[in-house]
């Protein structure tokens, strides 16, 4: 049974007040406009009464700048929500928008409605990266902001972006240490896509901008994944939703679009964890035949697409028998390891240790 359901509203690009070069949400989103106040209240009541009444639920306003749009616009969404809240259905609301339009007044109104997180498209703290990426504020401003949100006592979230227009590792790696140093609550982390219909397309057309691959994409997610999970900050998504209109053939024109690119990155985390594990357990043991042990909901993670995962632990370790069990538990994301002959794993690493 779900712990905590989202109920998602799209509106796209309304409120933007700039044209980042990366940006279609219309195809991100697979939505041509923002809803009605009619399927605001529809929408909410279908999912309300497929759910069980103790599940929390919270609304959101997602693929647009929400407190760019003008209040009135505003209000009439929040307004949609108002029974929902009133009744204590629905929660908590949250919103998504740009660093450059927000306030402490505004904070102050979307509280009263019941807003409780804001999400913040970051995507760099690198002022060339932004700049070259057609978003125009300074950058300092972000952490003017985030600070501003966070006395407020609401969530704060930061969406990052890799493979922008003029950032490189070591420019993403540094928006990590700048992020960990503003604190927000939670994160999500987009590989740089090329999609039709945008000027990132015109300047990947004239060779003025080169994608990630997706071997690379991966690599540098992992890096700030485990850097931001390190100080705590959850991740709450990893790679865009792979929506119908995004997979629709000649979409994507380039980058490292994968369906599953956060369990591509997880997997990776866990192989890195199952390596060093195997190497503390090698100091004491010698063997070719090992099991390996996770919570049975990592299973997939730790084997990875493919098998690769085992493939390459059994060539690292040049074992001839290698055994994923998976165990019940609500713990998560910690990797065991055993002889082969054992049923019970005799080394155990944490993911909080391992980090
Ligand atoms: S990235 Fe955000 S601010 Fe920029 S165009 Fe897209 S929705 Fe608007």
């Amino acid at each position: 049974m779900k712990d905590h359901v989202i109920i998602s509203f799209f509106i796209p690009h309304q409120g933007c007040t700039s044209n980042c070069v990366f940006c279609n949400q219309k195809t991100i989103t697979g939505h041509r406009s923002g809803p009605d106040h009619h399927e605001v209240t529809r929408t909410i009541e279908d999912w309300l009464q497929s759910l069980p009444p103790d599940v929390p639920c919270e609304v959101a306003f997602y693929g647009g700048s929400f407190t760019a749009l003008p209040w009135e616009q505003q209000e009439y969404y929040l307004q949609s929500v108002q029974p929902f809240i009133n009744s204590g259905r629905v929660k908590s609301i949250r919103v998504s928008t740009r660093p450059d339009a927000i306030d402490t007044a505004l904070i102050d109104r979307l509280s009263g409605f019941g807003v409780k997180t804001i999400e913040l498209g970051v995507q760099s703290l690198d002022q060339e990266v932004l700049k070259a990426s057609g978003r125009d504020y300074d950058v300092s401003l972000v952490g003017e902001v985030s600070a501003l949100i966070k006395q407020k006592g609401l969530t704060l979230g930061h969406q990052l972006m890799i493979g922008l227009p003029g950032s490189d590792l070591s420019k993403e790696l540094d928006t990590v240490d700048r992020v960990i140093g503003i604190r927000p609550d939670l994160a999500r982390i987009y590989p740089t896509l090329v999609l039709k219909g945008t000027p990132l397309a015109r300047l990947y057309y004239q060779g003025k901008y080169k994608p990630l691959s997706l071997w690379e994409a991966v690599q540098t997610a992992l890096l700030m994944l485990t850097q931001l999970e390190k100080a705590g900050i959850k991740i709450i998504r990893m790679g865009l939703q792979p929506t119908p209109e995004l997979q629709r053939s000649g979409e994507i024109i380039a980058g490292p679009f994968h369906p599953g690119f956060g369990e591509l990155v997880q997997s990776e985390l866990f192989k890195w964890q199952a390596i060093l594990l195997i190497n503390r357990f090698m100091e004491s043991e010698v063997t070719n035949r090992l099991k390996i042990y996770v919570n049975k909901r990592d299973l997939s993670k730790m084997i990875g697409q493919k098998r690769r995962n085992l493939q390459a632990l059994a060539a690292r370790f040049q074992l001839e028998q290698l055994e994923v069990i998976g165990r019940e538990g609500s713990e998560q994301a910690w990797v065991g390891v055993g002889q082969w002959h054992r049923e019970v794993p005799q080394l155990v690493l944490s993911r909080q240790s391992f980090l």
